[in-house]
């Protein structure tokens, strides 16, 4: 059986130069060539576009490797384009591609802590990497490079040996903490506070402007917005891997919600807004399972997903109804066996279960 490839990415600054400069300014020219191309022959696919818009790239001064990366990244903005189309929403006013944004797959090497990219014959471009990156992308096959105005990006990809589990932890995550309950029947919670609080600290900020100021409060917003969403993400970064760890050391497999509705919705795309704290959290909830599974798939654990409906309301024990006592606002009854448990710990274990039930293992 063929195993499947798992690949991350690893970032970094970088200093601009003339050179480089003027290869992403040629790329986007030569992705909106093709978009411009692709949209006036209403043409779909990698193959049509590449057969009709490959010869006219000859306009352009680089190496072939980019045009093939230009083309493909241009077919990738049509799909989305169309796509959006059929969906009958809005499509972006104009296609034209304005960011600067090279991802290239062909002829980088890595070399002595530098990344060589083609350039000239024989003289290719030379960017330093950091020692970070060197150490992340040690013994392991790099992909792709995305460089933007600023920063470089290398995804790396490794064949996991699938480890065939002992047992599994199934995962529910709540505002403030991430709950695992394991098929040992051990319980851990890691703290997740850190996040509420930068969550707190906005919704206060933002509550105390004028309402009229519209135009304000959106720059406000998108810049809180996005320095929010890189410190939640570094605690999930965080917690993600503490998880992760503690499944590898225990050979556990992964169960986690399959997100569905209100959560689903706003994993991605445009998340600011009225609804600013719904969205932050949904798209925290998404972004720690993105984080689990990549980390876990990267170790060979395996992840399943089960269906998330009830999880919170019924015994973990005996599938009964819940009844929760207003004076103990975590611990959940179950008025037919008896059982007393903390409701998230009650999650976990019914999120846990329907896992294990699905799992093709035999434990
Ligand atoms: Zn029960």
């Amino acid at each position: 059986m063929e195993r499947a490839f798992v690949i991350k990415t690893v970032n970094q600054h970088y200093a601009l130069n003339q050179e480089i400069l003027r290869m992403l300014e040629q790329f986007r020219e030569m992705m909106n060539h093709c978009i411009h191309v692709g949209l006036a022959e209403n043409l779909t696919g990698l193959k049509a576009l590449s057969s009709k818009a490959y010869s006219q790239l000859n306009e352009y001064d680089v190496m072939s490797c980019y045009k093939l990366c230009a083309i493909s990244a241009a077919a990738g903005i049509l799909r989305n384009y169309r796509k959006a189309i059929r969906r009958g929403e809005k499509p972006p006013v104009t296609s034209h591609v304005k960011r600067l944004r090279l991802t290239t797959c062909y002829g980088l090497k890595i070399q002595d802590g530098l990344l060589l990219l083609p350039y000239r014959h024989r003289e290719p471009i030379r960017i330093a990497l950091t020692p970070h990156v060197q150490a992340s992308i040690q013994g392991y096959a790099v992909r792709s490079v995305t460089l933007t105005g600023d920063k470089l990006s290398l995804a790396y990809a490794k064949q996991p040996v699938e480890v065939k589990p002992r047992g599994f932890i199934g995962i529910d995550r709540n505002l403030d903490n991430v709950t695992l309950a394991a098929t040992d029947s051990s319980i851990l919670k890691y703290d997740l506070s850190r996040a509420t609080i930068v969550k707190t600290t906005y919704r206060d900020i933002r509550s105390h402007m004028s309402r009229n100021d519209v135009r304000i409060r959106r720059e406000i917003s998108s810049k809180y917005g996005q320095r929010q969403r890189e410190k939640v993400k570094q605690i999930l970064h965080h917690a993600s891997k503490l998880i992760v760890q503690h499944a590898k050391q225990e050979r556990f497999g992964i169960v986690m919600e399959q997100l569905t509705g209100m959560r689903r919705l706003y994993q991605r795309g445009n998340w600011q807004g009225r609804r600013y704290r719904s969205r932050m959290n949904s798209w925290s909830y998404a972004e720690l399972q993105r984080q689990i599974e990549y980390k876990a798939r990267w170790e060979g654990l395996p992840v399943i997903y089960v269906y998330p409906h009830g999880t919170s309301v019924k015994c973990s024990m005996c599938g009964s109804r819940m009844a929760r006592k207003p004076e103990e606002n975590r611990l959940l009854h179950c008025p037919k066996c008896g059982v007393s448990v903390d409701h998230d710990v009650n999650a976990a274990r019914n999120i846990l279960a329907r896992g294990v039930r699905f799992a093709p293992f035999a434990l």
